[in-house]
């Protein structure tokens, strides 16, 4: 399958999927998850269309936003990101999608250039795997951050559950949008938090359902390592 293909089938679902429930595909933004796959492979997905590409590691998104510095994405960080490593890459990211610590807040707020729209990474499902503050440390969490002037909290993020059953994974969904629908009422100047940053290749559907403004989407778009 080449990317354009994909990325057809994925535009094809997001449409039907919006239509059937009534919202305006506008609203989501396909992020394309270049970690698995090449420069060369990244560079076809930009030609295709795609403007917004993630990376989850500090050396793929150096080496990738260096290299396709021509094209001028998005460039959204969706992993893990150590404290040590701001320094040397924040200026290059466009949206982070996973703070969730007061430490990391605070150096990102002493290197950055200029002010970073953030996602809180929440853990909805609970599992000891997954990074991710638990949702009842959301609101305070995010209630501290209001000293940091370059800091925008524009959204929350969460990964669903690896699993087949499609109310697990939808609970999750749904579970994260609640708490942004009761972040976003308090009409907080340093997070507006109006964005929903879940679904992947596997659930970007449900996600989509739920209320995602932006999905994540790798090995169904780009490919995996292997499949290349
Ligand atoms: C890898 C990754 C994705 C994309 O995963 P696919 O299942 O390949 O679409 C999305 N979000 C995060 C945080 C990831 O690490």
């Amino acid at each position: 399958m080449t990317v354009e293909e994909n990325l057809a089938t994925i535009q094809s679902n997001l449409q039907e999927t919006c239509a059937r429930i009534g919202r305006d595909p506008q609203e989501i933004t396909v992020i394309a998850v270049t970690k698995y796959v090449t420069i060369e492979r990244a560079r076809e997905v930009i030609k295709a269309g795609v403007t917004n590409l993630a990376e989850n590691r500090m050396e793929g998104l150096y080496e990738k936003s260096e290299a396709l510095n021509d094209t001028m994405p998005n460039w959204h960080f969706i992993g893990t990101l150590q404290s040590k490593k701001v320094k040397k890459v924040i200026d290059l990211v466009d949206y982070l999608h996973s703070l969730d610590r007061l430490s990391l807040a605070k150096e990102i707020n002493k290197r950055a250039q200029n002010k970073i729209p953030c996602f809180v990474q929440v853990n909805v499902s609970g599992e000891t795997s997954k990074q991710g503050l638990k949702p009842e440390e959301v609101d305070s969490f995010i209630e501290k951050l209001k000293e940091f002037e370059q800091i925008q909290i524009v959204g929350l993020m969460t990964m669903a559950p690896h699993v087949n059953d499609d109310t697990t994974i939808r609970n999750c969904f749904r579970e994260l949008r609640e708490l942004r629908d009761r972040i976003a009422s308090r009409k907080l100047i340093h997070a507006p938090c109006s964005y929903l940053s879940m679904g992947m290749s596997n659930d970007y559907q449900i996600a989509i359902e739920e209320g995602a403004t932006h999905i994540r989407i790798g090995s169904h778009l780009v490919g995996q390592k292997e499949l290349r």
